[in-house]
């Protein structure tokens, strides 16, 4: 459906946990991150009811997302049930791949089970390639889980595998150029896309990231070979010659996508955000069948034209990006 502005909406980003296994330093606090209670979050059966009715708001691609959605208890469940909804074509996951190696069942582990409900795409993120940086910026993660991770993700059969890398100003910049080269792929293994993403003053990055911030054009400087090759919605793509793998640079800050936004959110514990940047939320649990679509309909259309974000400006939104759902 389209919204006040005219823009289509057609992308539901829908968390299914706050918690996560690390504790990236721009996306949640060291301590004290509170714990939803179960009865707090969306269960199996009301995710399953949200995605039809999104469906039949015209959401063809659903990513889900958290916090880490591999620690959500049921998490294949969720993923056989978006999948099968009549109406969505794509079912997306986005994981910090540490979890992707574990053993989901006797015979399959993550990415096989994954896959085998129906995820049709991965986005794993990755900031560094640099065991003590990623253990650093985890807080405490251990390279090797991620990267054996994207091995397992690519073994299990995903093509077309995301890195999703945010952007750190004097921490991960020197590794522009190495994180590029991943879009060559090795003679034992094939390429990836690099997604770069800028950092966004949203909850633990609100208090720092006009210092760590840096623009996306630093990609373009570091690595001066990379040619654009186009859109991929809101990423701007481009290739280094000879490679297979796309670069693509998401700009939230420096150049907003807000008039080509075709996203909405929904939280673990049940509210849908028109927009990432703003503080409104609009309750959907308890709700079904028509006021349920109602209520959808209604916040989607009121979807506000654009975020204020940018100079000094930090996000409006109350809730850490793991609460939300990056
Ligand atoms: N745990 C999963 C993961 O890390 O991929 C999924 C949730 S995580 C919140 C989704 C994405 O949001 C990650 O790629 C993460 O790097 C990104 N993210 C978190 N905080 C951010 C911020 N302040 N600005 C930009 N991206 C952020
Ligand atoms: Fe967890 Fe993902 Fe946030 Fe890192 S970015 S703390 S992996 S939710």
């Amino acid at each position: 459906m389209k919204d006040q502005y005219g823009r289509e909406i057609t992308y539901l980003r829908l968390s299914v946990t706050d918690l996560c296994n690390l504790r990236c330093v721009y996306c949640m606090p060291e301590r004290g991150v509170e714990k939803l209670s179960h009865s707090d979050i969306l269960s199996v059966e009301e995710i399953g009811e949200l995605a039809q009715a999104a469906a039949e708001l015209g959401i063809t691609k659903l990513r889900l997302t958290g916090g880490e959605p591999l620690v959500r208890h049921g998490i294949l469940d969720i993923c056989r049930l978006v999948a099968q909804t009549s109406g969505i074509a794509e079912t997306c996951l986005t994981t910090n791949g540490t979890l992707l190696t574990k053993s989901a069942s006797a015979s399959l582990n993550y990415a096989e089970a994954l896959r085998e409900c129906g995820v049709s795409r991965l986005n794993i993120s990755l900031d560094t390639l640099d065991p003590e940086r990623y253990a650093k910026l985890t807080r405490g993660g251990e390279l090797k889980t991620a990267l054996d991770g994207i091995e397992a993700a690519r073994a299990a059969g995903f093509a077309d595998i995301k890195i999703n890398t945010v952007l750190i100003s004097g921490v991960n910049e020197a590794e522009i150029r190495k994180l590029v080269e991943l879009t060559r792929g090795t003679e034992t293994r094939g390429e990836l896309h690099v997604r770069f993403i800028e950092m966004m003053p949203i909850g633990e990055a609100a208090e720092w990231a006009s210092e760590r911030f840096l623009e996306n054009s630093a990609v373009l400087r570091a690595v001066t070979e990379l040619a654009p090759v186009g859109l991929d919605g809101v990423a701007r793509l481009y290739r280094l010659p000879g490679a297979t793998g796309t670069v693509g640079l998401i700009s939230p800050i420096s150049s907003h996508f807000c008039p080509d936004c075709n996203r909405v959110r929904v939280t673990s514990d049940g509210k849908l955000k028109p927009c990432l940047h703003s503080a409104d939320e609009i309750p959907l649990r308890g709700l079904h069948g028509d006021d349920l679509l109602q209520a959808m309909r209604a916040a989607i259309f009121g979807k506000p034209q654009r975020h204020a974000l940018g100079g000094k400006a930090i996000s409006k939104s109350t809730r850490s990006m793991n609460a939300i759902g990056g």
